[in-house]
């Protein structure tokens, strides 16, 4: 028999009310702060994430799922940011919405090592404000993912926030921090020996024992900061204090992506194991520019959905169920339930029957497993009487009521 692929997942009915329910949650509240969904392509020219994620960074190195057609080389997309800015580009947004604040909601593809945490088909829940250079869109930003996670009423995670500062700031804090490891390069793990020329930041978040020790000796004191972005790094903390977001300064916290500048941040929890990020996020003030845009300022994050999922507690929200279950007992029975049955849907009363004509007991089973609140009975007696037995699960009662009555007792109930 042919297998999902590895690191994809069946969501199964039963899972996708838990991914409807975060779902809507988000929507309205990226919906209170005026944030508009945007809904790009799946697929994209490869180009486009070389150029924005950067060349040397893992996802380009090794996780783009790749598709090549003719001339064309594509790829299914890794993460959204880039395509929202190219959509921000090619479809002149700038011009005429100017700054625009979007959330987007999908699937994503990396070709990773699959492990708890870690698929190679995982979904996004993310928003990116474009157009957007003051201080004030990254703390709207920060402490609307935090408002996200406390609607879902999702306790014990942490706020970790850095800045890498400017182009200028991030390259110099780069030679230093390359110049300071070169001398301690045997100390490190056989990958950061590689990262310490390709992408040395990325060291950084090594979760290697022994690189952790070097980590642990580099300075953090956001001297490599200029006075610009210092100022930034401190309005950004003094917005947050206003508004009572809790969060903690993480001088060693990096992205795995180049586009990122000054405002970094990521949510962590310690209920997750290894892969303790449930979401993370920053500023990009050079990306838009970089892919032929304006040079304006950027900043956005994404949730991981699976994992939300995993420090989700449904059960706090159990939604009471309020399917209605038809049993007709015979010819005429059926044709009345059928009809019956869409009457009801029309209404707004979710519906289903027993179709396979089964016997009462196995159609009581049936409803009972699909967990239906009311089974109307519709027996000989029923189609001479013309009326319903309608009994109701949750109370074991049971009643006859006309077909009029129906719906209204049905609703209030
Ligand atoms: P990133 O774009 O890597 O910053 O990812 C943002 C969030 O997406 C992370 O914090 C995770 O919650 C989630 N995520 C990233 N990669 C994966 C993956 N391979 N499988 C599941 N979730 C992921």
């Amino acid at each position: 028999m042919l297998k999902r692929v590895p690191g994809t997942k069946d969501i199964l009915p039963d899972e996708v009310s838990r991914w409807q329910k975060i779902e809507e949650t988000a929507r309205s509240v990226f919906s209170c702060y005026n944030y508009r969904e945007i809904r790009p392509p799946l697929i994209e020219q490869a180009a486009l994430f070389n150029r924005s994620l950067g060349e040397s960074t893992e996802v380009i190195q090794k996780q783009m799922f790749i598709i090549k057609k003719d001339e064309d080389e594509l790829a299914l997309r890794p993460e959204a940011t880039a395509s929202i800015v190219r959509a921000y580009i090619e479809n002149n947004l700038d011009k005429t919405e100017g700054l625009v604040k979007y959330y987007y909601l999908g699937p994503m593809f990396r070709y990773e090592r699959p492990q708890k945490g870690r698929l190679r088909q995982f979904h996004h829940l993310g928003c990116e404000v474009i157009g957007a250079d003051e201080p004030a869109s990254d703390v709207e930003v920060i402490e609307l993912a935090d408002h996200i996670l406390k609607t879902l009423k999702i306790t014990g995670y942490t706020i970790k926030l850095n800045s890498l500062g400017c182009q200028n700031d991030k390259a110099a804090f780069t030679q230093g921090l390359r110049t300071l490891l070169k001398n301690r390069e045997s100390q490190l793990c056989a990958d950061c020996q590689v990262r310490l020329n390709q992408n040395v930041l990325r060291i950084l978040d090594c979760k290697n024992d022994a690189c952790r020790a070097v980590i642990a000796t580099i300075p953090t004191d956001h001297s490599y900061l200029c006075a610009d972005c210092t100022a930034h790094f401190a309005s950004v903390r003094r917005g947050l204090d206003l508004l009572s977001v809790s969060y903690t300064v993480s001088p060693h916290l990096v992205r795995g992506l180049d586009y990122y500048t000054r405002t970094v941040f990521e949510i962590s929890h310690s209920g997750l194991g290894a892969q303790d990020a449930l979401g993370a996020g920053g500023r990009y003030d050079t990306l838009v520019k970089d892919l032929g845009g304006p040079e304006v300022g950027a900043i956005g994050f994404a949730f991981g959905m699976e994992r939300l999922l995993l420090v989700y507690d449904q059960t706090q929200d159990a939604q009471p169920n309020s399917l209605v279950y038809i049993i007709s007992m015979n010819d005429a029975a059926q044709e009345w339930g059928m009809r019956l049955q869409m009457q009801l849907r029309k209404s707004g009363i979710p519906c289903d029957s027993n179709y396979q004509n089964k016997s009462l007991k196995g159609a009581m089973r049936h409803a009972a497993k699909l967990g239906a609140r009311f089974v109307l009975l519709l027996g000989e007696d029923e189609v001479k009487k013309q009326v319903i037995t309608v009994k109701d699960m949750n109370v074991g009662k049971q009643q006859e009521l006309t077909e009029d009555m129906l719906a209204a007792t049905l609703k209030t109930s």
